[in-house]
């Protein structure tokens, strides 16, 4: 078993801090900045049974300039070509202008996507419920993973959802 997962999510939702909790690394550079992730950072978790190879895709958000463009349309071009999509939400947050843009581009592509709702441990557990159905209205997933990255809550499970997906 071995495949690729993208990682998408609007900034600060905690993509980078997934991508160090489960490679044990500093992989990902991890900053309250916006988009300071510039490179499709590749992490590759190995284990006895399974291979997954984590691309952080961060170029996914309203382009505000040529450069921008270019951008959205690389990161796309990668959602196309990997065996699942991890989309990254803040369950502090909430849907929000930047899930949409997101959601929209994801719309056009066939790969399973996985919502994965991140920072549980800020939310009392009723509002998750509300939350997904919110989500679930605008597109399919495939799953729907609730998560702490920061803690490592229910990541386990997330690990074996995408297995399940190679
Ligand atoms: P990215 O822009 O999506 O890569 O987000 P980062 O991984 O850089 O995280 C942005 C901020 O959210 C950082 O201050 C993280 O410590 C924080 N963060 C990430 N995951 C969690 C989580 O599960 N719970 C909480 N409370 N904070 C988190
Ligand atoms: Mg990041």
């Amino acid at each position: 078993h071995s495949g690729f997962i993208a990682i998408i999510g609007r900034p600060n939702v905690g993509k980078s801090t997934f991508m160090n909790y489960v490679i044990g690394q500093k992989v990902a550079i991890m900053s309250d900045k916006p988009q300071t992730t510039r490179n499709k950072i590749q992490g590759v978790l190995t284990t006895d049974t399974y291979q997954l190879i984590f691309i952080d895709t961060p170029g996914i958000h309203k382009p505000k300039h040529r450069l921008g463009d270019f951008m959205v349309k690389s990161s796309i071009d990668t959602l196309n070509e990997v065996d699942a999509i991890m989309f990254m939400v803040n369950a502090k947050e909430g849907y929000g202008k930047g899930d949409e843009f997101i959601i929209e581009k994801l719309k056009g592509i066939s790969q399973p996507v996985l919502l994965v709702i991140n920072k549980i441990d800020e939310v009392h557990p009723d509002e998750l419920l509300p939350l997904i159905d919110q989500y679930r209205e605008k597109l399919p997933f495939a799953e729907v993973v609730p998560i702490s990255a920061l803690q490592g809550n229910n990541v386990d499970r997330l690990l074996e959802v995408l297995v399940d997906q190679l």
